[in-house]
């Protein structure tokens, strides 16, 4: 019998595992993309025909070859990114398994052209079905250009399953947006049959997500920037009331490689619970950068995914700091959210001198030179005189009219939070369940049981941390039973319960005994107020990332708080009050539901025609 085992030609080899890297033209565009990434390119321009179908082009400025590594670049595992194993859990480029260029040579007719910086000619190779065809010196700006035509042209089949063009189109777009957002500081263009489609000058990541996701984001953003030993997270989500319907704009990279996590969408779409209907996609575009040894990305070359030495810490850390940035930036629910687009767009809305700025600089100089109207941007330079003295003055001089566009409209937030207090000492009850008071903007109804859960949390918080809640002993000492379970639970947060006000002894195997209660808590039954703080603490436990403090808080918070349909005293509203904005934070309770909405007054004379 005849030996029966041959090595298949290189071109063949090559075609079958292209079908790993490229499986579709996006797939090649991601490649030649994060190619000239990697080679320093501050410019990189894509060019597609037909989707990708017939041509996809990339041309950048980088470090180019020389005439032997262009040569070698289309070997399979030519890479000059890594050298030895453990080089593996170093990568800082987004490529290192040196494929893309031989599988592209596998499935296509290429050409490609580069030239080094300081070398006075080029070098020109076509290949095609990883034949080279042609090789020689040739004129060429510094950098490299690679153009492949007719993908899958050699594999017929492969050829047929590409979907339509407007479908690989989307795919091509998501592509090129997942690279363009990844890197803001360098310049990308992109067109398509000729046509402009982005041109996107290097800037700011604020800019660059503003150009490829819509203008509409521009006041939209939530700046997110926490800064560790083991990993710093940076970027923007988008205020709740951008949620879409649909899972659209969301991305998420790791050392700017962009990676698909189910687990971590599900941290950020925790930090945004109850901010946001259910069935809704909070935006998001966050950068988790951390050492790479603490990353293995070599899980699959299309898979986007990646492997986290500690998952667990990266999610609680995601998390609280999407959550730190929602509370800091106190993103209240204003009634402009539910506008209509028609009232969106009109003047009081969108010029940017609104009645919220003239109370920030209200005590500037530069106030007096706003007459008409407050309308700013109808003021040019020459008809102002500032004399330049004073920051504030100088602040908000015209050429530097930041403080009235959207780009800081962050800041202003963070300005405005002590603004949102109640002035005077005008308020009532509403149905038992809302107070209408008045603040500068406007009016302010606050919801009574959802700025007690607020005012509680924090006077809870404190009592655990620093100052124990005060308690009254029992006359009469009642006891109860628990199951197992709920009694190995209680015995554990005895202790907590004790800073809290309740002073509660094991008393028998699964008996209990309430030796003492906060003394400003004075409701009847103790002994199912205790119950239901258990349960509500079950409740919590679902939460595996809170930790044991956090859900006491959060349990005390919600059950202790006056319901609906209580009807308040003058002294309890004032007391609410006083407390509420006293909080570290005014607008959200724990849970992240809105402690009171702002009817802004700008608002109610739109509305009025005005
Ligand atoms: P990898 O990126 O994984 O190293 P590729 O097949 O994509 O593998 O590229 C092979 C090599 O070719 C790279 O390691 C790099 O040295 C070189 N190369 C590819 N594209 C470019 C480019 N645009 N500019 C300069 N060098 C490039
Ligand atoms: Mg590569």
């Amino acid at each position: 019998m005849p030996d029966i085992i041959n090595l298949l030609p290189e071109n063949i080899a090559n075609q079958i595992a292209a079908g790993e890297v490229i499986q579709r033209p996006a797939s090649a565009v991601k490649e030649l993309l994060e190619n000239a990434v990697d080679a320093d390119a501050t410019e990189i321009k894509l060019f597609v025909n037909d989707a990708g179908k017939a041509l996809i082009k990339v041309v950048d400025n980088g470090k180019g070859m020389s005439e032997t590594d262009a040569r070698m670049c289309f070997e399979r595992h030519a890479t000059s990114k890594i050298k030895l194993i453990d080089d593996l859990f170093h990568i800082r480029t987004m490529g290192f398994r040196g494929e893309a260029l031989a599988s592209i040579a596998g499935v296509a007719q290429v050409e490609l052209k580069t030239k080094k910086s300081g070398e006075s000619v080029g070098t020109l190779i076509e290949i095609d079905n990883s034949i080279v065809r042609k090789q020689e010196q040739a004129a060429a700006p510094d950098g490299t250009s690679i153009s492949m035509k007719n993908v899958f042209f050699n594999v017929p089949a492969r050829r047929n399953f590409l979907k339509s063009n407007a479908a690989e189109m989307r795919h091509i777009v998501d592509e090129f947006t997942r690279v363009a957002l990844s890197f803001p500081q360098i310049f990308f263009s992109m067109s398509s049959n000729g046509q402009d489609v982005f041109h996107l000058e290097s800037g700011s990541l604020k800019t660059r997500v503003v150009q490829l996701m819509g203008n509409h984001y521009a006041s939209k953003l939530v700046n997110v920037k926490e800064e560790t030993d083991y990993l710093n997270i940076y970027g923007f989500v988008g205020k709740p009331e951008t949620a879409k319907k649909t899972r659209g704009d969301q991305y998420f990279f790791v050392n700017n490689r962009f990676i698909k996590s189910p687990y971590l969408n599900h941290a950020i779409t925790n930090a945004f619970k109850d901010m946001i209907p259910r069935e809704n996609f909070p935006m998001y575009v966050l950068f988790i950068d951390l050492d790479p040894e603490h990353l293995d990305i070599n899980v699959h070359p299309t898979k986007q995914e990646i492997k986290f030495e500690d998952e667990k810490i990266i999610y609680a850390f995601v998390k609280a700091a999407v959550k730190h940035a929602l509370a800091q930036f106190s993103i209240t629910p204003t009634l402009d959210f539910e506008l209509d687009a028609k009232i969106q767009q009109s003047s009081a809305i969108s010029q940017p001198f609104t009645e919220k700025d003239r109370i920030a600089v209200g005590n500037t100089r530069i106030y007096q030179a706003f007459t008409q109207k407050n309308q700013a941007h109808f003021i040019e330079r020459s008809n102002l005189n500032y004399p330049d003295t004073g920051n504030a003055a100088s602040a908000a001089a015209p050429d530097s009219r930041e403080p009235f566009t959207p780009e800081l409209s962050n800041q202003q937030e963070r300005m405005e939070a002590p603004s949102r207090k109640p002035v005077g000492e005008k308020w009532f009850q509403f149905q038992k369940r809302f107070i209408v008071s008045e603040n500068v903007n406007g009016l302010l109804v606050i919801n009574q049981q959802h700025a007690h859960e607020r005012v509680l949390y924090e006077r809870y918080s404190k009592a655990l941390k620093q100052q124990p809640l005060p308690t009254q002993k029992s006359l009469f000492p009642a006891t109860f039973e628990l199951s197992a379970a709920d009694t190995a639970l209680l015995i554990e947060l005895l202790d907590e319960l004790k800073l809290l006000g309740y002073i509660i002894e094991p008393f028998g195997k699964h008996t209990f005994i309430i030796q003492g209660t906060p003394s400003d808590f004075s409701l009847g039954n103790d002994v199912s107020m205790i119950e239901e703080l258990l349960e509500e603490y079950k409740h919590y436990n679902q939460q595996p990332d809170f930790s044991k403090r956090e859900k006491l808080l959060r349990s005390f918070a919600c059950r202790h708080s006056i319901k609906q349909g209580y009807q308040m005293s003058e002294k309890e509203i004032k007391n609410l009050i006083d407390e509420l904005f006293g909080c570290s934070v005014t607008n959200f309770t724990p849970d992240g539901k809105p402690v009171f909405v702002e009817l802004k007054y700008t608002y109610l004379d739109e509305m009025f025609g005005k």
